[in-house]
């Protein structure tokens, strides 16, 4: 985002600042943080925005699709998403957001404060709403069911899966050309193509043989039982905090915070209270009872926009870097992908996701 920087740079003088940034003194951090510099101007923003809702509604295809079709339950939630405002007047970012969204056909709409208290009934009186972002199309789920829903699905037709399986080395033929073999300490697999999904992972995996530009930024979450009726309802995003919300069935969910602190995955309770505290300041207490803190790292690029795509090397392609949104992502990105490995037309550009920046640039 164009103010980034500037938050960026407060952040390093605010423990609270829901954006955190230790500097490991590596060079890749430093490249890293000069490109994500070089796209924080309005321009590049709205270019990667429309990328990634032009991504978004494919996945939105796709995840109605496999629903369909497998069934899988996941508390999957169709009223879309509410982000609150609690400063008025929005921002012209703001503006220019929903333009943008209702310009690809999504049904965005600015909720006046009556309105975000009409669907959020759950919200304290004491709480000064200046309006909301409602976007109808956007839904909430839990992605931990849809995945091992998806994979048992899977199973019972005949997929092999290996869990626990860490892929070490890569074998290359004797020109270092194309990709032939992955391999972990005790096992060896052989295919014609391999597609690394390996997150935060992908940028040391593949060292030797290309530049990723993928660094860790981490968040937290917390998971708490709560009756449906009390708290949140829906999908909420409180915009000054930063904070997202979500109902899944009996349960609440929040996840925030956003720190560029390497692959250090320790879960820092101080933090997943800071985000108890914002909720509590929104809805009132949750119990402090059974609640379950998770720390996890966002795999994110510099300009925001995933690698989805070939490689250099023949056989590797990557699908990566999906940072905040690698759910909201997915089923469009597996379509993509499967489109460029299989060397077929896609509804997307390829090059607007491609490895090579040059490409990317040009897209
Ligand atoms: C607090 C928080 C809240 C979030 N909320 C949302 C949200 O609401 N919506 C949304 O869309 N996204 C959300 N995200 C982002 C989302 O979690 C990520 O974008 C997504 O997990 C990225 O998926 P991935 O498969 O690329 O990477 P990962 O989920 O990191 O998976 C990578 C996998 O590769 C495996 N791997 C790595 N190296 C190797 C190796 N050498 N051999 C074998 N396997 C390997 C890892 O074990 C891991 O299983 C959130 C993230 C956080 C931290």
């Amino acid at each position: 985002m164009p103010g980034l920087p500037k938050q960026a740079l407060t952040a390093l003088f605010d423990r609270h600042a829901p954006f955190r940034w230790r500097p490991d003194g590596s060079l890749s951090q430093l490249r890293w943080l000069r490109e994500l510099w070089t796209h924080c101007n309005v321009a590049d923003f709205s270019k990667h925005r429309q990328r990634l809702v032009r991504l978004a509604l494919l996945s939105r295809i796709g995840l109605n699709d496999v629903v369909a079709q497998t069934g899988v339950s996941f508390d999957f939630q169709s009223l879309g998403v509410l982000q609150i405002f609690r400063q008025s007047p929005p921002s012209p970012i703001v503006e220019k957001r929903l333009q943008e969204l209702q310009a690809f056909g999504c049904d965005a709409q600015w909720y006046e404060p009556r309105q975000v208290r009409a669907m959020e009934p759950g919200l304290s009186e004491s709480v000064r709403i200046a309006g909301g972002l409602h976007v109808r199309d956007d839904a909430s789920g839990d992605c931990e069911r849809f995945t091992q829903g998806l994979l048992a699905w899977n199973q019972v037709r005949g997929l092999h899966f290996e869990s626990n399986a860490r892929v070490e080395s890569l074998e290359l033929d004797a020109r270092g050309e194309r990709l032939c073999a992955v391999r972990s300490k005790t096992q060896r697999w052989q295919a014609d193509a391999f597609v690394f999904a390996t997150g935060v992972d992908t940028t040391r995996l593949l060292t030797p043989y290309m530049r990723v530009p993928i660094v860790p930024v981490k968040g937290y979450s917390v998971t708490v039982s709560l009756a449906q009726g009390q708290g949140v309802q829906g999908a909420v995003i409180d915009d000054a905090s930063k904070l997202a919300m979500a109902r899944l069935g009996q349960r609440v969910r929040l996840a925030g915070m956003a720190e560029v602190v390497g692959h250090d995955r320790h879960i820092n309770m101080a933090r997943c209270q800071q985000l108890v505290d914002h909720y509590a300041s929104l809805y009132g207490p949750l119990p402090a009872q059974g609640q379950q803190m998770w720390a996890g790292l966002r795999p994110m690029t510099p300009d925001g926009t995933p690698i989805i795509g070939a490689t250099p090397v023949h056989g590797l392609y990557l699908n990566a870097g999906h940072g905040t949104y690698g759910w909201t992502l997915a089923c469009g990105s597996a379509q993509l992908l499967a489109d460029v490995i299989a060397q077929r037309p896609s509804v997307l550009n390829p090059d607007a996701y491609a490895l090579d920046p040059a490409r990317r640039a040009l897209a």
